[in-house]
């Protein structure tokens, strides 16, 4: 039986929009009922997919074909060179590229898994088709504030990473045993990914643990920490240290900001995922709390942005109100339709608002 959304609503009613925060034996149950029968699973991560996107959504997709499920990843666009090297990466549908071959798989599907993203919107081009599936969806995710769209949403705020969240998922159905090195490899690349190697307070002792049965189940973390961190190009360097010149420090704001024109891009031969970690820098400095990094992005016709904190400021609240964003406390993005100077003028004018939130 391929079930569609009202036939998932039947038979998993009592579970219906459940949030929940560590799997329990009802919503495992919910989980095992749709798995019960192989389905044609998609699995969408979110628009310019991060390490923990591609990660978790290739573990999973592992987990599910090893379950006897039809299960592909589609991208809603490209993502850096850095994480092609992923088991599972050849067969990665990218829908900014293939999109008529994407629509076709994604209108065959049975159950769709949204991973790392909690609102439509984040798939950019890709949403209007999500919207318009009938098959149910699952949402994996860490991010604040989730939308209502999915069937059974496994929605934790306090993880790590979604990647952890797919160990999570795979421990509560029992299949520990399953996780092979593929998987293992893929899940600790987006866990590494998306705590700053295990430093950010999301980092648990349980993240700790799951990392190190990773390992045991053949993750190699040096390898991935080399294909991660060190592939470095001179223009890559270069461009970090354009970067870094062009670093704006506020002590007043114990803020510090970043902005990189598509003219500097350019000169640096930049390339997807050039500017990955560069906002971390500020965050680096003695008494600075609060990092941006503005990105011109001409093609789009917007700046870029990425905001970092350290200790209670919330980026997340701060993006959603004045950059059409959102995120986690300490880590956030955005976006801003005005040139780069005025949107670097406009975030200037708004700490004043948040002087005190920012000099507590
Ligand atoms: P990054 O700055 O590394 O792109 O993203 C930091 C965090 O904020 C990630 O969890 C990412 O998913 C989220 N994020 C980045 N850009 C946006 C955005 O435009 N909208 C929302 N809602 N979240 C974003
Ligand atoms: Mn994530």
């Amino acid at each position: 039986m391929v079930l569609d959304k009202n036939s998932a609503i039947m038979t998993t009613s009592m579970l219906l929009n459940c949030i929940f925060e560590r799997m329990n034996s009802q919503e495992v149950q919910s989980i095992q009922q749709l798995l019960s029968k192989p389905q044609k699973i998609v699995i969408v991560p979110h628009k310019n997919p991060d390490g923990d996107a591609i990660g978790s959504s290739l573990g999973l997709c592992h987990y599910l074909r090893l379950k006897g499920h039809e299960a592909v990843v589609i991208v809603p666009n490209d993502f850096p060179k850095f994480l092609k090297w992923m088991p599972g990466t050849d067969g990665i549908l990218n829908y900014e590229w293939e999109q008529s071959g994407s629509l076709t798989i994604m209108e065959a599907a049975s159950v769709v898994f949204t991973l790392d993203f909690n609102d439509l919107s984040r798939t950019g081009q890709m949403a209007n088709a999500l919207q318009k599936l009938t098959a149910p969806m699952v949402m994996i995710d860490h991010h604040q504030a989730p939308q209502d769209y999915a069937v059974i949403m496994y929605s934790d705020i306090s993880m790590s990473s979604t990647s952890e969240m797919v160990y999570n998922f795979i421990e509560a159905l029992g299949d520990r045993e399953l996780i092979t090195p593929d998987i293992a490899n893929c899940l600790y690349a987006g866990i590494l990914t998306d705590t700053g190697s295990f430093k950010f307070a999301s980092t648990t002792s349980r993240t700790h643990r799951v990392v190190a049965e990773l390992m045991d189940k053949g993750a190699k973390n040096t390898e991935i920490h080399n294909k991660i961190f060190d592939t470095n190009t001179p223009q890559r360097l270069r461009l970090l240290g354009c970067a870094l010149n062009n670093m704006v420090i506020l002590p007043e704001y114990h803020t510090a900001y970043i902005t990189l024109s598509q003219d500097e891009l350019d000169s640096h031969d930049f390339r997807k995922g050039d500017t990955e970690g560069f906002v971390n820098y500020g965050l680096t400095l003695e008494n600075i709390f609060f990092a941006a990094i503005f990105i011109e992005n001409r093609d789009e016709g917007i700046i870029k942005i990425s905001f970092r904190s350290e200790g209670d400021f919330s980026v997340n609240t701060f993006a959603r109100d004045h950059f059409q964003g959102g995120g986690h406390k300490n880590a956030a993005g955005g976006r801003s339709e005005r040139s780069l100077e005025e949107t670097a003028l406009y975030f200037k004018g708004l700490l004043e608002t948040y002087k005190s939130d920012l000099t507590k």
